[in-house]
C-alpha cells in the first residue's frame, strides 16, 4: 500500500477499481446550487453543516440529541440533506447485523465524494465504532472520526481537529497530485474509544466519567424551529453488566453506571421548565438502578455516576418472597422505586413518566407499588423474555427461568391491571438462537400465548462479533427455519394485539398527541413538492437542526424521533427485522385513512397519539400545531392489531 506521510497523519490510497482522483478544477466538486466545498479553507470560512443519521435504540437517539445540542452551541448547523453537508456523522448500532450493514453501505457511498471533496469530514459514532475500533478506518478509509458511546463528550474537539487536519491534507493533496491510477482518500484519524478501560476498573471509570457533563449540559431549546418540545428521554443508567451471551451491548457501552439522582431530577426539572410534559427514563436494565450516597465520588465539584452494588433482583418463583424489594434500601440509597417517586413528586409538571427497558428479575414489589400509587407514572412495562425455553434462557445467560418470568407477569398484573386503568406489557424474543429445537420454539409460542403482550419485538438471532455466543455456539439454525419461526410468532402476536386493542373500543382515554401520523406527514411532504430539505443549511423550517433516524428525517423533536421509530417497528411487524436496530415499545403501521375532506372549521388531518399504556391512537382533527404535545381525551371507535382509531372528545 502506497502510504504517504503528511504531518503525523496518513493519506490512504484507495484501490477500488474505477476510482480516480478528479483532474478537473474545483467547479466539479459543487453540488448543484451549493457553495464551493472543495478543500478545507473553504469549509473553515463558512458555517459548517452537519448531516447526522442515527441507527438503533432510544439510547442512540438520545446520544445524537445530546451531541447535536453541543455542536449547535459551538456554531455548527444541521442539514437533513447529506449532499449539502460538510460533515457527515453516523451514530451506529451493532446489536444486529442488519443495522450494521446499512452503515457500511452508507460509508461505501461516500468514497467517490471524498475523492472530490477531501475536506469532507466523515465520523462514525456509537457501538460500531467502539466494537471495531481503528479496523473500521482501515476497512473504510473515508472515515475521519471514531467515537464510542462512552466518549461522545469528546466529539466537538475531535471534529475540530478533523476539520483542520483535512484542510491541511486537502491543501497538500492539491500540491502533490497523485497519479490518476492511484487515487487516494484522506483520513484525519481522530479516535476516542473506551476500549477495555471501562471494564478493567469500572468504579474508577465511572468516577472519571466526563460523559456525565454531556447529559448535564443538555440543551433545553426546542430541537426544531417550530413548536416547543414536549417529550424527552432522560438517561438514568449507562452500560450493562448482564452479559447475555448473544449481546454486544456490555462490550460497546461498557460497565453499568448509575447517574446521581439529583442530576436526573434537575434534568427533569429543566426539561419541564422548557415545556416538556412527558419523560421516558432510559437504561439497558432501567429497573436495576440504584445509587448509594455514602459511596458517591466527586470530580471537579460534580458528583459522578456510580457503578453501584449488584443485587439479584426482585425474587421470583424459585425465590418466592425472599427479597421482592431492593435489599439495600434505606436513607443512604436511592433505589429505582425511590427515583420514580422523587421525579413524580418533585416535578409535577411532568404529566407522564415512562421507563424502558426493564429486566424481569429486577422488578421488586417496591417498584410496582410506586407505579400503582403515583398516577402520573405510566402503566406500561417493556420486559423482554427472549425465549420460553429454560434450556435456551440458560445458554443465553439470562439469569431467570420461564416460571420466574410468569410469576413476575402475574405479580405485575395483580398490582397494576385494573378495569379503570389497564396495564400493558411488551416483550422481546430471539428466534433461532443456536441449538433451538422445535420443542424450544414451542415453549416460546406457549409463553407468548400466556403472556398476552400488547406487542412483541421478534428478532432472528444474529451472531455478533465479540459476544460469548459467537465463540461458543455454532449458528446452526438454518435461515429458512429462523424466518418461518419469526413469521409464526409475528402472526400469533398480531392476533393477540388485535384482541387487546378491541378491549379499548368504546372507552374514553387521555392521550398524548405526538404529531401528525406518518401517512399525514408523507402526504404533506408530497404536497410541498418535497420533504423539507432545509437547503440553505439551516435545517428544517429555519430551525436549529434536523435529525435523521434510519434515513428518515424527523421533525418536532422527540415526538418526531419516536415517529421515525414507529415506522421501523411497523416494518418489523410486517415480517422484517427492524430497519436499523431496536425500537422498544412502539409499533404502528398507519392503517386509518387520512381524511382528505375539509370540514367547516378548516382542513382536517390525521394525528398520532399514545395512551399511558403505550397504545397508539389515530384520530382526525383540524390541521394545525396546537394539538401536538398536548394531553387530550378521545373515545376509541375501532381497533386493529397495531393502532386504535378514535375521535376527539
Ligand atoms: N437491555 C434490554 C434487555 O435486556 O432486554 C434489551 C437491549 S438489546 C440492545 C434489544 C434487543 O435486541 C434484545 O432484547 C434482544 O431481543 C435483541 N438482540 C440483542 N442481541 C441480539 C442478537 N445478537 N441477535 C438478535 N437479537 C438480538
Ligand atoms: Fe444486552 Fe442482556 Fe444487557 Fe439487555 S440485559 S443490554 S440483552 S446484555
Amino acid at each position: 500500500m502506497g502510504f504517504r506521510r503528511c504531518w503525523s497523519v496518513e493519506l490512504y490510497r484507495l484501490f477500488s477499481a474505477g476510482m480516480r482522483r478528479p483532474e478537473a478544477g474545483p467547479e466539479e466538486g459543487h453540488e448543484k446550487g451549493c457553495e464551493p466545498r472543495l478543500g478545507g479553507p473553504k469549509i473553515a470560512a463558512m458555517a459548517r453543516r452537519i448531516y447526522l443519521e442515527t441507527f438503533g435504540c432510544q439510547m442512540n437517539e438520545l446520544d445524537s440529541e445530546l451531541v447535536s445540542g453541543q455542536l449547535v452551541a459551538l456554531g455548527y448547523t444541521f442539514t437533513p440533506d447529506r449532499a449539502l453537508a460538510d460533515v457527515i456523522l453516523y451514530n451506529t448500532c451493532s446489536v444486529r447485523e442488519h443495522a450494521e450493514q446499512k452503515v457500511w453501505s452508507r460509508l461505501g457511498e461516500l468514497k467517490e465524494r471524498k475523492l472530490l471533496e477531501p475536506g469532507l469530514v466523515v465520523g462514525v459514532l456509537g457501538c460500531l465504532a467502539e466494537r471495531d475500533g481503528v479496523a473500521l478506518i482501515n476497512r473504510m478509509p473515508v472515515v475521519d472520526i471514531l467515537v464510542g458511546p462512552g466518549e461522545l463528550d469528546k466529539l466537538p474537539g475531535l471534529l475540530e481537529n478533523a476539520v483542520k487536519t483535512n484542510e491541511s491534507l486537502a491543501a497538500d493533496a492539491a500540491l502533490l497530485p497523485s497519479p490518476p491510477d492511484q487515487p487516494y482518500v484522506t483520513s484525519a484519524r481522530q479516535v476516542a474509544l473506551q476500549g477495555n478501560a471501562s471494564r478493567r476498573s469500572a468504579t474508577l471509570a465511572a468516577a472519571g466519567d466526563s460523559l456525565e457533563l454531556l447529559d448535564l449540559s443538555r440543551s433545553m431549546s426546542p430541537m426544531v424551529g417550530e413548536g416547543v418540545r414536549r417529550s424527552a428521554y432522560v438517561r438514568i443508567t449507562r452500560g450493562c453488566n448482564k452479559f447475555c451471551t448473544y449481546c454486544v451491548v456490555p462490550f460497546t457501552r461498557g460497565a453499568e453506571v448509575h447517574r446521581p439522582p439529583d442530576h436526573i431530577i434537575e434534568e427533569c426539572k429543566r426539561l419541564a421548565g422548557s415545556g416538556v410534559i412527558e419523560v421516558t427514563l432510559l437504561g439497558q436494565t432501567v429497573n436495576h438502578y440504584r445509587f448509594e450516597h455514602g459511596a458517591a465520588v466527586m470530580l471537579d465539584g460534580i458528583m459522578q455516576p456510580q457503578k453501584g452494588r449488584s443485587y439479584a433482583g426482585g425474587g421470583g418463583a424459585g425465590l418466592a418472597g425472599v427479597h421482592r424489594r431492593d435489599p439495600f434500601t434505606g436513607a443512604n440509597v436511592t433505589t429505582f422505586a425511590d427515583l420514580l417517586r422523587r421525579i413524580h413528586d418533585e416535578v409535577p409538571a411532568i404529566k407522564r413518566l415512562r421507563f424502558v427497558t426493564s429486566y424481569p428479575r429486577d422488578f421488586g414489589d417496591d417498584v410496582l407499588e410506586v407505579i400503582r400509587d403515583h398516577p402520573r407514572i405510566c402503566r406500561y412495562l417493556h420486559v423482554p423474555a427472549q425465549s420460553g425455553s429454560n434450556r435456551l434462557l440458560k445458554l443465553m445467560n439470562r439469569g431467570y427461568e420461564v416460571g420466574e418470568y410468569l410469576e413476575f407477569l402475574d405479580r405485575a398484573r395483580a398490582f397494576l391491571d385494573t378495569s379503570e386503568r389497564p396495564l400493558e406489557i411488551s416483550g422481546d424474543f430471539i428466534v433461532g438462537f443456536p441449538t433451538e429445537t422445535d420443542e424450544d420454539f414451542e415453549a416460546t409460542v406457549a409463553l407468548i400465548h400466556k403472556a398476552q403482550y400488547k406487542n412483541s419485538f421478534i428478532f432472528k438471532y444474529s451472531p455478533r462479533p465479540g459476544t460469548v455466543a459467537i465463540d461458543k455456539f455454532a449458528d446452526d439454525v438454518p435461515e429458512g427455519v429462523k424466518r418461518s419461526r419469526n413469521n409464526r410468532l409475528l402472526a400469533m402476536q398480531t392476533a393477540i394485539s388485535q384482541g387487546r386493542g378491541e378491549r379499548y373500543v368504546g372507552r374514553e382515554l387521555e392521550v398524548f398527541v405526538e404529531g401528525y401520523s406518518t401517512r399525514e406527514r408523507k402526504k404533506r411532504a408530497a404536497e410541498r413538492g418535497a420533504c423539507a430539505t432545509g437547503s440553505g443549511g439551516g435545517g428544517v423550517g429555519g430551525g436549529l437542526m434536523a435529525l435523521t433516524v434510519n434515513g428518515k428525517l424527523t421533525q418536532g423533536g422527540l415526538a418526531g424521533l419516536e415517529m421515525a421509530g414507529l415506522e421501523r417497528a411497523g416494518h418489523e411487524i410486517a415480517g422484517h427485522e427492524h430497519g436499523g436496530g431496536e425500537v422498544s415499545g412502539h409499533e404502528v403501521r398507519v392503517e386509518v385513512e387520512v381524511s382528505e375532506k375539509a370540514s367547516p372549521q378548516g382542513p382536517r388531518a390525521q394525528f398520532s397519539a399514545r395512551t399511558d399504556t403505550d397504545m397508539i391512537v389515530m384520530f382526525d382533527a383540524e390541521a394545525g400545531e396546537e394539538l401536538v404535545g398536548s394531553l387530550r381525551r378521545v373515545i376509541v371507535t375501532s381497533a386493529n392489531s397495531l393502532t386504535l382509531g378514535a375521535e376527539l372528545v
